[in-house]
């Protein structure tokens, strides 16, 4: 045969299986393609489910802001943990006397000293407060059950922690009394959304801007709604999870979602990793995380817990430490680091602020090969034809000359 036929042909094929990789891994490799590049490192440092239970909080509270008041980044700007708050546990003294759910909300006195040490963090700079729900749960939901511990938790005279419900129940935007779980009635979605937005305002005198959906169950009615009352903002962990399946997780995901997308009004960060020290995730655990980050030139947002703060006092002690060494070793490993709220990371995206995200394909490249060599499969398979080679050398390229070729824009 013609050996110029035949390396015509073999390139043929080598193109043709790329081709389906690309084809076959396209909302990955979309994904990689899409998310902004971001000029220098940024830690956003996300802590959920404060505000209304135990009143360990305070304390816990004033802790952390003064660990992280020791700190300062690039801009000589103090860290900023993005507190996602619950508003409301049930009033299980009305409710046993009523029958009828009732709520006990986060001005009430009894969390006079929690809502004091946010204030004082928000005044400091060091808490940015963002919306979780008004309730960790679907009242309905939990007001139907027929688990006599429910009940019971429904009915204390203390305020609850909803650390102890069921996981499943612990979701606020389904009917998880049955499993899979049902949607909920969009009227009940766009009136409960309305007045989380509306009580969270009165007591906090602004508006949520950025909500973290509770256990990450939420579906785009309910963003929908939120937008409606001025929310720009909503967290995920890379998916949208629609619905609690037969086993009670979480199920129905849609995505991938990636920082800087959006639908509607609504724009999207992703998680990339946690902090949680009192589950083994801690500082050296995030650090690596935060270096991942850096070298993908995406944002390093982590999520952390209350609980990592207020049970145990020695599990609290270790992650205040922890805490204290994640911002003072990320700091040190990275000078030009800067330390943000969820909201500021959100708006520099959205604006596509040329000061913060890297324009040049050319100089996008080093980042996006190295999201791509953690992307599993489709990393594989370019292995195996060879492509990945090819990227890998013109990653280096980039990464070395910084200086685009003239086809490169
Ligand atoms: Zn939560």
């Amino acid at each position: 045969m013609n050996p110029g036929l035949v390396i015509g042909l073999v390139l043929l094929l080598w193109l043709a299986a790329n081709g389906l990789i690309v084809l076959a891994y396209r909302r990955t490799l979309g994904a990689i393609w899409r998310e902004p590049v971001l000029r220098r490192p940024v830690l956003v440092l996300e802590s959920d489910d404060w505000g209304v239970g135990p009143p360990a909080q305070a304390a816990a509270l004033h802790d952390i802001a003064e660990v992280l008041g020791r700190h300062r980044d690039a801009d000589a700007r103090a860290p900023v943990m993005s507190l996602a708050l619950v508003l409301a546990l049930p009033d299980g003294q009305a409710i046993r006397r009523t029958g009828q759910y009732r709520r006990l909300l986060l001005d009430d006195r009894r969390f006079a000293d929690v809502l004091g040490a946010l204030r004082s963090g928000i005044a400091q700079g060091v808490f940015a407060p963002q919306l979780h729900g008004l309730e960790h749960f679907w009242p309905d939901t939990l007001m139907t059950s027929s688990d006599p511990d429910v009940k019971a938790w429904l009915r204390q005279d203390q305020p609850a922690a909803t650390e102890q419900l069921p996981a499943h129940l612990q979701s606020r935007w389904v009917d998880a009394s049955v499993l899979p779980s049902r949607p909920l009635d969009p009227a009940a979605i766009a009136a409960a959304a309305t007045a989380e937005v509306q009580t969270y305002r009165r007591i906090l005198s602004v508006p949520p801007k950025v909500v973290v959906p509770p256990t990450f169950v939420w579906t785009l009615e309910v963003e929908r709604a939120w937008a409606a009352s001025g929310v720009e903002c909503v967290v995920t962990p890379g998916w949208r999870f629609t619905r609690r399946d037969a086993q009670g997780l979480p199920g129905g995901d849609e995505g991938p979602i990636v920082n800087a997308d959006r639908s509607g009004a609504i724009g999207y960060l992703a998680r990339c990793d946690y902090f949680e020290p009192a589950r083994g995730r801690d500082a050296a655990y995030a650090l690596a995380a935060l270096e991942r980050a850096v070298a993908q030139g995406r944002p390093c947002v982590l999520e952390n817990h209350r609980d990592n703060f207020i049970n145990d006092a020695a599990v609290r002690q270790r992650s205040l430490d922890e805490l204290d060494r994640l911002l003072r070793d990320a700091s040190a490993r990275h000078p030009d680091l800067r330390f943000m709220s969820s909201l500021e990371l959100h708006r520099l995206l959205r604006d596509r602020s040329a000061d913060w995200l890297v324009a040049s394909r050319w100089r996008r490249l080093p980042a996006l090969w190295q999201r791509f060599r953690r992307a599993g499969r489709p990393c594989r398979l370019a292995w195996l034809t060879g492509a990945a080679l090819l990227g890998a050398a013109v990653a280096r390229l980039a990464k070395a000359g910084g200086q685009a070729p003239a086809f490169a824009g």
